[in-house]
């Protein structure tokens, strides 16, 4: 089932907050994708579509779940960006989407100051 990642792929990491799981995104750069076709929004047709089309639209990470990170208000996120988190949190589905050559990318980010001692 796991495809290797396409060429540049950056991972993302997201936090449920509720549940701390962290699962990945896969994107591609602009840059790297010439040939996407991309509805043009502009930023300032007063319709707020361009606001309406960042945080409406869901970040499908790797393991088919649909997020929410972009959304302004934090005190309403049910998820966010994170880079800081123990392996242990991280989606098992949506490790298993990775190859055994890009299942290391998933374990390049910070871990958190140890709590566990206290
Ligand atoms: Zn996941």
């Amino acid at each position: 089932m796991a495809k290797p990642l396409p060429e540049h792929a950056e991972l993302h990491f997201i936090e449920t907050l509720a549940t701390t799981t962290v699962h990945i995104e896969a994107r591609v750069p602009v840059w790297a994708t010439p040939d996407e076709p991309a509805e043009t929004i502009a930023m300032g047709d007063g319709t707020g579509r361009f606001l309406a089309a960042i945080f409406g639209t869901p970040t499908i990470v790797r393991c088919g779940q649909r997020t929410f990170p972009h959304v302004p208000d934090r005190s309403k996120a049910r998820h966010a960006f994170t880079s800081r988190f123990r392996d242990e949190q991280l989606c098992v589905a949506c490790y298993r989407t990775l190859t055994p050559e890009d299942q290391p990318r998933a374990f390049e980010h910070e871990q958190p100051e140890l709590e566990s001692a206290l």
